[in-house]
């Protein structure tokens, strides 16, 4: 038999409805014996997630302001999926303890995990599993670092047990004994860290959509759907913009070698997209070269001249001081024998690239910096590049093609992806062009 790790999102465990296609899926395979569960999600798209009213109740409670309007939207759904499923729950008593936490000194995060909690209960009651608080397996230090020792440990010891089990993602506790929340979204991970610490043959991550996409659908019409991707090309996709798991949900698995699919619970025919380790043998050839596009913007690039900047030895490192000091993370700093750019996100610079400038001003003495906002940077991302000759000839004729200046290019030492850095008002007609040149 096989370890499956499947992790249910919060569109998936929404409503009653929800619940059933959830129940259907997990039954039809004698495999599915560890389930994550993320707190219910939207009904609909004007509807309310729990963990964000979770966190609007903390808030309201903390200033004494009257909360019995959300604590009631959240006992409604609770109580619509319990009715509807006709189980014997015991949900007057799990809320009656939400409502008596709220009134009392409980912190932000126990409150937020209240949410997951909750709803793996209910689904370990409708499916005849075992309840494991995530608070028993998942475990943090002071500072809320994840520590993956200990809690693979505890995560092993189930899979000697022989039982089925449905775990709350999103938290853990810390040293201290204080319920701990990855950030949001971190039911991914949760479901990634047990996938990993059970050593599973399989992390099934069940959302609202068939996989992966090559482009965005609302800049790319029809894009292609990806069948299989690496987890490399999936970190440089995701970083690059492309968002349907967790940031950091990769890392676990891909420590492991654990392969990871994507599935939709709403279409579960669909083959979703497989994530696969680099190495891989099932890795298909990739013929086009190209997996993904994706890109983001927002970017500013502070550009320094120095002649013969090549020759002095502390530049980079007083330079790169000046960022560390004034928290500044960097993004990429392509460069050449007299100029460096740094390109950073506008977020980190918002009201003090005046005195980020003059600080460097004083510390490099620069014989110019100019500043250029309104950057966009466009990730091509494909393990077939490498084999692919003139792959970047294609790309940058794509764009000349269609009129979009390149201000940067900036390519990976692991030759897997190339990233442009072009005007954010060509965002559009960029990815349409390096699109339909490789993938259309
Ligand atoms: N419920 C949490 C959130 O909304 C975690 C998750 O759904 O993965 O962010």
């Amino acid at each position: 038999m096989k370890i499956v790790v499947s992790k249910f999102g919060g569109s998936s465990l929404a409503y009653s409805d929800t619940y059933k296609k959830v129940y259907d899926i997990i039954k039809s395979s004698p495999d599915r014996k560890f389930i994550v569960a993320s707190a219910p999600g939207k009904v609909s798209s004007n509807d309310t997630k729990i963990t964000d009213l979770l966190y609007l109740a903390y808030d309201l409670a903390s200033h004494k302001i009257n909360y019995t309007e959300i604590l009631e939207s959240i006992e409604n759904k609770y109580r619509e999926i319990v009715s509807t499923l006709n189980i014997d729950f015991d949900i007057d008593m799990e809320l009656k303890k939400l409502n008596n936490d709220l009134s009392s000194s409980v912190t932000k995060e126990y409150m937020a995990s209240r949410g997951e909690y909750i709803n793996a209960k209910i689904l370990a009651s409708y499916l005849g599993y075992k309840f494991m608080d995530a608070k028993d397996l998942i475990f943090f230090d002071r500072e809320g670092n994840f520590l993956d020792e200990k809690s693979y440990i505890s995560i092993y010891k189930l899979r000697e047990s022989g039982d089925s089990y449905v775990i709350p993602g999103f938290y853990g506790e810390d040293e201290d004994g204080n319920i701990r929340t990855f950030s949001r979204g971190g039911g991914d991970l949760t479901g990634s860290i047990i996938a990993s610490g059970l050593k599973a043959n399989l992390y099934e991550n069940w959302t609202d959509v068939s996989g992966f996409m090559s482009a965005d659908p609302t800049i790319v019409k029809d894009p292609r759907h990806i069948e299989i991707i690496t987890y490399r090309e999936l970190r440089e996709l995701s970083y690059a913009g492309a968002s349907i798991l967790h940031e950091e949900a990769i890392l676990p698995v891909s420590k492991a070698g654990i392969p990871v699919v994507i599935k939709n619970t709403f279409a579960p025919q669909d083959e979703g997209t497989l994530i696969l380790p680099d190495d891989s043998k099932k890795l298909s050839k990739n013929d086009r070269g190209v997996t993904g596009i994706a890109g983001r913007k927002n970017f500013t690039v502070i550009n320094i001249e120095k002649t013969k900047m090549n020759k002095d030895k502390g530049f980079h490192r007083k330079l790169m001081s000046v960022l560390e000091v004034n928290n500044v993370p960097l993004e990429h700093m392509p460069s050449s024998i007299d100029s460096v750019s740094l390109i950073i996100a506008d977020k980190y610079l918002t009201g003090h690239t005046d005195s980020l400038v003059s600080e460097i001003k004083s510390f490099v003495r620069p014989d110019k910096i100019k500043i250029t906002k309104g950057i966009a940077l466009i990730s091509v991302v494909g393990r077939g590049m490498i084999r692919h000759v003139g792959a970047s000839a294609k790309l940058f004729k794509a764009l000349a093609e269609n009129n979009v200046n390149i201000q940067m290019i900036i390519q990976g030492s692991s030759e897997m992806n190339i990233i442009v850095g072009i005007d954010e008002n060509d965002f559009a007609k960029a990815i349409n062009s390096i699109y339909s040149e490789f993938l259309a």
